[in-house]
């Protein structure tokens, strides 16, 4: 059996901090992890700025409601969902993800959580485990699935690798430059073509 693994931001919807960032006018919470490598230095910053600005969970996921997934995200994942099993594996939160997951019909989505208080105030964040879409990917292989792997960043790369096959979706020129090995695609139905490349079934679009 083989099971397709996605990664989410990039993918299939927008970066959501980004265009979180657009949405609200708040250009610090534009600095990703090129500005600031410590992760946790990041979050702690961008959970600082939405509490300074007011925003409680509600209203951040208002926000991120009006957003949309990319152009031809919904067909492809109900194409793959006809073909494979599929599973997200992300580094969002589940509840900043929740609004672009509900329209993209609620996929089964691996990622982090989030912490509030009482009053809906994000006061903490917890990673799942460390090297979250690789350790994923190895659980599969343990129940004996084959898995193909598709993400467009650093933060994929352990999971491509690990996958019995790996495809770059949307990747930047220098991730690409970077990661030869694997096969880089830019359009859904070009990445649909690299999954049946890559699956061992009589797969057809
Ligand atoms: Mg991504």
């Amino acid at each position: 059996m083989e099971v397709a693994c996605l990664d989410l931001e990039g993918v299939l919807i927008p970066e959501i901090w980004i265009e979180f960032a657009n949405k609200t006018g708040i250009e610090e919470l534009k600095a990703t992890t090129r500005d600031i490598p410590d992760y946790d230095v990041l979050m702690k910053q961008r959970l600082r700025i939405l509490d300074e600005h007011g925003f409680k969970l509600q209203d951040i996921q208002e926000v991120i409601a009006t957003l949309k997934p990319l152009d031809g995200a919904i067909e492809f994942v109900n194409w793959l969902r006809e073909r494979f099993q599929v599973i997200i594996l992300s580094d969002t939160f589940y509840e900043f993800s929740q609004p672009l997951m509900r329209q993209l019909g609620f996929p089964t989505l691996f990622c982090h959580r989030l912490e509030t208080d009482e009053e809906g105030r994000v006061v903490n964040y917890h990673l799942r485990q460390a090297d979250p879409k690789r350790q994923s990917i190895r659980a599969l292989q343990t129940i004996y699935y084959r898995t193909i792997a598709a993400g467009d960043s650093y933060n994929d790369t352990t999971m491509l690798a690990e996958a019995d096959a790996g495809i770059l979706f949307k990747s930047p020129k220098n991730v690409i430059e970077e990661f030869p090995q694997f096969p880089a695609v830019h359009e859904y139905e070009d990445l649909k073509k690299e999954f049946l490349k890559a699956s061992n079934r009589e797969l057809t679009l």
